[in-house]
């Protein structure tokens, strides 16, 4: 990838770190911090969910054996997304000029073996400083065997894991979208009365099938979902995303620029929004009426949010005496903060403090709003500044990413795990009773108790000194 390409994707309008930040794409990393991944991996972060391609590697084996597999996205069908597949490239491959053929014979393998709907290839960072045409490379294999190559150029060096993210959405948008029109509607399914209207989900990834909790309040609706980019997706969903009338950014930034391309190319209209939280729930659907201004649409869309607003209701009540005055300590970063906050507090928790390493200035406002004036904003979440503050301000659990796990467990304060890696999934207003559920189980585990207690051998060596 040149540079200017590069520059050009760090360059984007619609993020707001655009107005007032150097353009780098998102928060630059300090030295010490932990890294959080290359370019590479946050490209294939990005499109490895979509389950029905054959992912390949070209790199070291290091590059491969370092990603795989570390996100918990599920697939309701095909499952090759999950296998770990690479060129492996030694010094030998590098010294004798053979990495090339080395790709080539990688993709024949993987469509023999496999018969993917496509494969991708993602470049890493010693095939792009040996200087690798992995474009010329996917092109030519594409011609010989028939199946689409998309070529994902986004080696580590080039810069941030959300650059990767970027550069992965433009791939879609340049090389596989606006490739195939969606299936025709099955026979029956629309009526005078009954439009289906259809519409993506940019940056949605199906943690822990979490959207399996949304997909049938978009099928009752009739928003029929081409693509999630791209979690539980297809390679042909992709294909047809230029025909949805509207996207929505689903909590995360990371992809803003597909939703900004495909407005700029198709005219489609987009929203941010969350799916966590009975607010945001609803916010959600009805900024899916609002766009498609189908007046039949919005009032069932008011139908169906009053039904499960009082069924939440009333499924909460018993979870939300068991939560309502404990005090959360969140630390997550980005969009996620502020719909995990309106989550928590539809539980009757209070936040005390809540990470913002990756908001934007518009996130950090939405905190305020919730959180009022005096929010407190953790900018550094080291392991020492967390739990000083989760002492200080007497939190009762600490909510974050998987990384701060044991730190928590050392310090024998309840945990729960908010980011990519968790079990469970949280979304929609079933998700929400889900967090109720993990909530309590973690800060009622009679475990606390035990490990808080001294332990019995200090005990008796106290009273055999005495
Ligand atoms: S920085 Fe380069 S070598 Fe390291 S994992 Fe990323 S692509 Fe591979």
């Amino acid at each position: 990838m040149k540079a200017k390409e590069i520059a050009a994707l760090l360059d984007e309008p619609a993020c707001a770190h655009n107005a007032n930040k150097e353009k780098s794409g998102c928060a630059r990393l300090k030295p010490g911090a932990t890294a959080g991944g290359c370019s590479f991996d946050g490209a294939q972060i990005a499109l490895l969910p979509i389950a029905d391609v054959a992912h390949i590697v070209h790199g070291s084996i290091a590059c491969a054996g370092s990603s795989w597999d570390n996100r918990g996205t599920r697939s309701s069908g095909p499952t090759l997304y999950r296998l770990g597949l690479t060129t492996d490239l030694t010094e030998q491959d590098v010294i004798m000029g053979r990495s090339e053929k080395r790709l080539f014979h990688a993709i024949k393998q993987a469509i023999d073996s496999y018969q993917p709907a496509a494969v991708f290839v993602y470049n890493t960072c010693v095939p792009a400083l040996t200087g690798d045409d992995i474009g010329a490379v996917c092109r030519a294999a594409e011609e010989r065997w028939g199946t689409p190559v998309v070529a994902v150029d986004a080696a580590g060096f080039y810069g941030t894991k959300n650059l990767g993210n970027r550069i992965a959405g433009e791939t879609m948008v340049q090389q596989v979208c606006g490739q195939r029109e969606p299936d025709p509607l099955p026979p029956g399914i629309e009526r005078d009365d009954f439009r289906i209207h259809d519409v993506n989900l940019i940056g949605e990834f199906n943690i822990a099938g979490e959207f399996w909790h949304v997909l049938p309040l978009l099928d009752e609706l009739g928003l029929r979902v081409l693509c999630t980019l791209s979690g539980d997706a297809r390679f042909r969903e992709v294909q047809t995303m230029h025909r949805a009338e509207v996207n929505m950014m689903v909590c995360s930034k990371a992809m803003i620029n597909v939703a900004r391309k495909l407005h700029e190319a198709y005219g489609t209209p987009w929203f941010e929004g969350s799916f966590y939280g009975a607010a945001d729930v609803s916010r959600a659907l009805r900024d899916f009426a609002r766009l498609i201004a189908d007046p039949d649409l919005s009032d069932r869309t008011e139908r169906l949010i009053a039904r499960e607003e009082a069924g939440l209701e009333a499924r909460l009540a018993p979870w939300r005496d068991r939560l309502r005055g404990k005090r959360a300590l969140l630390y997550t970063g980005g969009v996620k903060s502020w719909s995990v906050i309106a989550a928590l507090q539809d539980l009757g928790m209070e936040v005390v403090a809540t990470g913002t390493r990756k908001s934007t200035e518009e996130d950090k406002a939405r905190i305020r709003e919730l959180m009022g004036e005096d929010a407190l904003m953790i900018e550094d979440g080291n392991p020492r500044g967390l739990l000083d503050l989760v002492r200080d301000r007497g939190a009762d659990v600490l909510i974050a990413g998987g990384r701060n796990m044991y730190t928590a467990i050392k310090a024998r304060v309840p945990f729960l795990d908010i980011n990519q890696e968790r079990e469970f999934g949280y979304a929609g207003y079933a998700g929400l009773v889900e967090l109720a559920r993990q909530l309590c189980l973690t800060i009622e585990s009679p475990v606390w108790d035990a490990a808080r207690r001294p332990a019995p051998w200090h005990g008796s060596a106290t009273e055999a000194r005495s």
